[in-house]
């Protein structure tokens, strides 16, 4: 099944998370086939997302985690707090914290062990900037990337990793990578990830791409066989394009 994760950022209020939530569950209602949908609020808004869609078959996510779970660390919220409120998965590296909050690959490689710890599961962004591409080093800063994040990571066999490949310059700007790019960096990511999550099994890793996914553009990337899902921001919060992303998946699944 693949996964469709709801990135809602700073843009809605407690009642209006409510009002989108109702929504993704009505679009699920009676559907023999739905995508594993991943709704990820703001903090505020989570627990009473949680308690709207705690009957559904949509799951709850976090944007962000901190690596220790209690003690004095103002303004940080920790896997345990996060499972309390309802959560599944959480977002670890978004390129938006990296490079507004300074959020570092040693950082992610931090959060990554404590909500694996704690049974969440990870939604680990990776990305090039723009800068990287046109000098041709997309590749290895993804590899770094990746490296840094797995670093010591040894997976349960119940364990799973979602990696969202979101290359920086198509987050919010409405220029998509092509679908051939993504498959292409989607196989560099499986064998980079694969050969340090030794002896884990393929089924324990998904990879999402995200970056400017709408309805129009959504079909192209999930019907590749390398694209396990999308990473939706802008589009999962206006209703008429996140219908139409589902629809999409749904396309693709039958
Ligand atoms: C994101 O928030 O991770 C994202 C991909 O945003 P957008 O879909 O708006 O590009």
């Amino acid at each position: 099944m693949k996964h469709v994760i709801a990135n809602w950022k700073m843009h809605l209020t407690i009642r209006e998370s409510l009002a989108l939530g109702r929504a993704v569950m009505l679009a699920g209602k009676g559907k023999s086939v739905f995508p594993n949908v991943v709704l990820c609020p703001s903090f505020p808004a989570l627990a009473d997302v949680h308690k709207l869609i705690s009957k559904s078959r949509v799951r709850l996510g976090a944007q962000d985690v901190f690596w220790q779970d209690t003690g004095a660390f103002t303004g940080e919220v920790s896997p345990r707090q996060l499972k309390d409120a309802g959560c599944t998965h959480v977002i670890i590296g978004h390129s938006e914290r990296r490079s507004i909050l300074g959020v570092t690959d040693e950082m992610v490689n931090k959060k990554l062990l404590s909500a694996l710890g704690a049974g969440l599961i990870p939604i680990v962004c990776v990305g090039e900037s723009k800068s990287d591409r046109a000098a041709g080093k997309a590749k290895a800063v993804v590899e770094r990337q990746i490296n840094a994040a797995l670093q010591t990571v040894k997976l349960k066999p119940r364990d799973l990793i979602l990696f969202a490949y979101e290359p920086v310059w198509a987050i919010g700007t409405g220029v998509a990578a092509t679908p051939a790019d993504a498959v292409d960096m989607h196989a560099h990511i499986r064998v980079v990830a694969a050969s340090l999550l030794n002896g884990s099994k393929a089924k324990q890793l998904a990879l999402l791409y995200g970056g400017s996914v709408d309805e129009k553009n959504a079909y192209a990337f999930l019907r590749e066989g390398e694209v396990d899902g999308v990473l939706v921001g802008g589009a999962s919060v206006k209703w008429r394009s996140f219908e139409g992303i589902l629809k999409a998946v749904m396309e693709v699944t039958e």
